[in-house]
């Protein structure tokens, strides 16, 4: 086979995450529609083009997803799209359930998935060929008649193109005929290698003019490289997953696409401004879908640019670029050596100012030092911004004056019946008043929220209107057992905040007290007039 024709490189590609599709696949991947939206607002403020939502009508999760959608995410680059199938077999387009609950999502685009592959045709769905081309066009005309944008997922086709490229290439244009924006080759078995992406695209692209997507699963380590290859023969929408989250092994990590297109080819992905959140984002998502970050996933990893020299400190920071393949700070990431000194004094900073808190040179290396320490226990601020707002405050002088907790005590019980109640008494001082309060609950957590909550409620009512929306406990250690270290993350929200605290112990009850105790002081706090703040 002669070498392939490479034609120019693309000036930019549309970003296209489908980690809340594709992604949720994953094994112990588990997603609320509220996590949903989280997730679909963190991929905005990093930028991509296009966001997955779901696969409206395949599951009630979704169809929720796209029903508050758009009443509660304000979504600034990206354009939300609902995931469906072609019309099914002998079935009228206009008759089809999948269909009709596209249009129903109520998004401006949709994407269909069809099969390009003919064994899959003939085997899987049991129809003829010739049916198949139908079901593709029918579909994607049908989306078009409603006024919908429409990109085409052809599933398995680099696979099917090997077996039967006249078929693969009839699907394709079936596609582009009845009006198909994009035209998605997708690498379903994730099993594809660079030099066949690059030959099958050269002789992909002369046959169609609609843009070319891609979207290449992991199964065979070539993902991202898939991908980069696929770009370079003149693609220019990039399907994948945040961290690379995915069925098996995982889909296109975007994390490594975005900066290997954008620092490394120059193919505009994410506004530039918008790479420095790429590590970021990724974490708050990791944390988001509750999986633990991989320390060596490239670029957005916490060792990433982690150098392990036996050289003095100094001369690393002289001449990083001969251990680094990119500054670690165009991706938002810090090199491990100096990871106080230079990004994470600016974060400090800039969060000082946003919060209005005057804080010298002296205070500002105090708070770095403190936070490098508590991170070190297990703290990760990043994700707690409750938290990080409490600590930057009292390194400014600032104590909490609202309570003070003298004790806490929770005992859980196994009733007859076999259910188990927890109930729990708590004593804080308001000033010189002492309260004393005992609730039950469902479980510790929830018995201790409720003790405090009626402690405190006599001074504080408008603590009646804070909810904590979620809870989320993950084991840091897992080597050690029930000795290891464990953090809690709790959700909050007034209505019109929401935020995040957090707790670490070695004791799940005292590190869900540091993060309950913290979100109803961070609570109180917003009720203060800023000169009002309580001091000590
Ligand atoms: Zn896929």
């Amino acid at each position: 086979m002669s070498r392939a024709e490479i034609p120019p490189l693309p000036a930019a590609v549309d970003i296209y995450d489908t980690t809340l599709r594709d992604g949720s696949q994953q094994e112990g991947l588990s997603l609320t529609v509220d996590d949903k939206l989280r997730v679909a607002a963190q991929l905005d403020l990093l930028g991509v083009a296009y966001i997955e939502g779901g696969w409206p009508g395949a599951n009630p999760k979704d169809d929720e997803f796209f029903q508050r959608a758009p009443a509660e995410l304000k979504l600034e680059t990206a354009t939300l799209v609902a995931f469906g199938s072609t019309r099914r077999a002998g079935r009228k387009a206009d008759e089809d359930d999948s269909l009709r609950n596209l249009v129903k999502a109520n998004t401006s685009a949709v994407c269909i998935v069809a099969k390009s592959w003919d064994r899959h045709v003939l085997e899987a769905l049991r129809t003829d060929l010739d049916e198949a081309v139908a079901m593709a066009f029918d579909s994607v005309e049908f989306l078009r008649n409603t006024g919908l944008r429409v990109f085409f997922d052809a599933e398995h086709f680099f696979d099917g193109f090997k077996a039967n490229p006249e078929f693969a290439m009839r699907v394709l244009r079936a596609a582009e005929e009845a009006g198909a924006e994009a035209l998605v080759l997708c690498d379903t078995n994730g099993g594809t290698l660079p030099h066949e992406v690059e030959e099958i695209i050269s002789l992909v692209r002369p046959q169609v003019s609609a843009q070319i997507g891609l979207h290449f699963h992991n199964d065979g380590g070539c993902g991202v490289a898939n991908t980069l290859m696929g770009v370079r023969m003149g693609a220019t929408q990039v399907q994948g997953c945040i961290n690379g989250y995915g069925e098996r092994t995982g889909n296109a990590d975007l994390c490594a696409a975005i900066p290997d297109l954008t620092l490394k080819m120059g193919v505009q992905t994410i506004e530039r401004e918008r790479l420095g959140r790429l590590t970021p984002v990724a974490h708050h998502i990791a944390e988001l879908v509750n999986i633990a970050p991989n320390p060596s996933q490239p670029y957005v990893g916490q060792s990433a640019f982690a150098t392990k020299a036996g050289l003095h400190t100094s001369a690393i920071a002289r001449s990083r670029d001969l251990y680094e393949h990119v500054p670690a700070e165009d991706v938002g990431n810090s090199s491990r050596v100096m990871v106080s000194e230079l990004s994470g004094r600016s974060t400090v900073q800039m969060k000082a100012q946003e919060l209005g808190l005057d804080l010298d040179a002296v205070a500002l290396v105090e708070i770095l030092e403190r936070l490098k320490a508590l991170e070190h226990e297990g703290y990760h601020f990043e994700v707690a911004d409750g938290s990080l707002e409490l600590l930057m405050r009292e390194a400014s002088g600032w104590r909490q004056a609202f309570f003070r907790a003298e004790s806490y005590r929770v005992i859980t019980e196994q009733r007859e019946d076999g259910r188990f109640v927890a109930e729990a008494t708590v004593k804080v001082w308001m000033g010189d008043d002492r309260v004393v309060a005992t609730a039950e609950g469902n479980g510790p957590v929830n018995a201790l929220d409720a003790a405090l909550r009626q402690a405190l409620g006599g001074r504080f009512p408008q603590l009646a209107t804070v909810h904590l929306t979620d809870y989320k406990v993950r084991v840091l250690d897992t080597s050690k057992g029930t000795g290891a270290i464990t953090r809690v993350l709790i959700d909050s929200t007034d209505g019109e905040r929401v935020w995040t605290t957090i707790g670490v112990s070695e004791n799940i009850i005292e590190a869900s007290w540091e993060a309950l105790t913290s979100s109803l002081v961070y609570a109180l706090l917003g009720h203060v007039p800023a000169e009002g703040v309580p001091e000590v």
